[in-house]
């Protein structure tokens, strides 16, 4: 990436090129009508390389990986590690950094199960530097996916551990007004997502990665909402883990990604046993294999992790700083929503440290309403309480509609959002 490339967006022509790459993009829905595309958030859709690397992986190198003696297995063991190279590269991380997992939900759960068994006395001497005690303390946030909070709730429980968090202010970014007090000497997990699915809102990794170091917790980060939409280096980050998955970055579904420092992936025990991940195996006992392998025992989703490869050279190649710079462009069309009357957007307003996800709610018209509505004109959201159901609590709501876009998104598309959002309350006569 250049630096021209952090604030170039997309030409024209090039949008027009990257959406030709997209099959599901060009078909219609609901009576003939052109799908206009607005749930990103929840999974994004594929390019043609990405259909295609699965289908050859099936066609031509179909085998079982890390064990085969034979020509197809060395091949299939290849586009694995190199799938492997590649999502690692794109996020910043070293190759052996990166463990495959079925995606992000995996991953967290992943870390926090590890965290769990040494706590439980596994791992050896090396694990002891995880073990929780009752009164420690893992702080999460009140923006938190359930997929980073459920865990962290149920590791509690299973050790003593207390529960705290951030809450978010008004706007929804992360109040840090007193992070002292919140991240403390008790603290030992700092887990939080990078960008909330919810809001759109990036979360300044700097500020609580630096108060987690300063008393020696762990960080946890929820990439998910971020990985697909701007440039991420875990190294600079500075973060312990990461979870990402692959689904919402143009990859395959059943893949995604935990990130962990090399030491930290080296000391922490495993979680899921069996073949592939061991090294002597007695009727007694088994040693295992060292990191990434010891976390993935199994047969692997070797076409799938060969797709997310793909997927992340794909984006690699377009520059995740054009992207960005390209979703920035619609996230500011999407919030022009809020000069329609009676739309109230749960969120920033403001497109500063923000990406295309706007979640909203229309003045006296039900969420799932709303995309009926949306849904007879061809386009695409999502309603309900995205996984985030304190969050919603926080802003007094039980469901939003949330638009969210991802780089193939065009303007068009917003534009034809706006005028058939822009109708939702005269055609339940609420204005
Ligand atoms: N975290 C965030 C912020 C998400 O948006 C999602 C998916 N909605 C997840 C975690 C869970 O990801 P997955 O379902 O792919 O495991």
């Amino acid at each position: 990436m250049t630096a021209t490339d952090t604030v170039r967006p997309l030409t024209a022509a090039e949008l027009a090129a990257v959406r030709a790459d997209f099959p599901l993009l060009g078909r219609t829905v609901r009576g003939g009508r052109p799908l206009v595309y607005l749930d990103s958030a929840a999974t994004s859709q594929k390019p043609n390389v990405v259909l295609e690397a699965e289908v050859d992986f099936y066609e031509q190198r179909n085998a079982a990986v890390h064990r085969g003696a034979h020509q197809v297995a060395e091949e299939a063991t290849a586009a694995f590690e190199d799938a492997r190279s590649a999502v690692a590269s794109f996020v910043g991380a070293a190759d052996d950094e990166i463990v495959w997992t079925p995606g992000a939900t995996a991953a967290i759960n992943l870390v926090a199960y590890a965290l769990g068994n040494a706590t439980a006395g596994r791992g050896g001497a090396d694990a002891e530097r995880f073990r929780l005690a009752p009164g420690d303390e893992i702080v999460v946030t009140e923006a938190e996916h359930h997929a980073n909070l459920v865990p962290w709730q149920e590791l509690c429980a299973r050790t003593g551990a207390v529960l705290r968090w951030f809450g978010v202010d008004d706007d929804g970014r992360l109040d840090l007004s007193d992070v002292g007090s919140v991240i403390t000497e008790r603290t030992r997990v700092v887990a939080f997502g990078h960008v909330s699915n919810v809001t759109g809102a990036v979360a300044p990794v700097e500020t609580l990665v630096a108060a987690a170091r300063e008393v020696g917790a762990y960080t946890v980060l929820d990439a998910c909402q971020s990985v697909p939409h701007l440039p991420v280096d875990l190294h600079a980050l500075g973060v312990d883990f990461a979870a990402f998955s692959a689904h919402k970055m143009l990859g395959p579904t059943g893949v995604g990604a935990l990130y962990g420092r090399r030491e930290l992936l080296e000391a922490l025990p495993p979680v899921t046993t069996g073949g592939s991940m061991v090294e002597v195996v007695t009727m007694t006992e088994t040693t295992y294999m060292p990191p990434p392998q010891r976390f993935e025992a199994g047969t692997q989703m070797v076409a799938q992790a060969v797709g997310m490869g793909v997927a992340a050279q794909w984006l690699d190649e377009l520059g995740m700083g054009r992207v960005a710079a390209h979703e920035r462009e619609i996230a500011a069309e999407l919030l022009k929503i809020t000069e329609i009357p009676g739309i109230r957007v749960i969120g920033p307003s403001d497109d500063r440290d923000r990406i295309g996800v706007v979640s909203f709610v229309v003045d006296g018209v039900h969420a799932h309403d709303v995309s009926q509505v949306l849904d007879d004109r061809g386009i695409a959201v999502r309603v309900g309480h995205h996984c985030a159901q304190p969050l919603h609590r926080r802003f007094g709501v039980a469901a939003t509609a949330r638009a969210s876009a991802s780089v193939y998104t065009g303007v068009e598309d917003v534009v034809a959002f706006r005028e058939a959002l822009a109708g939702v309350r005269a055609f339940f006569g609420a204005e």
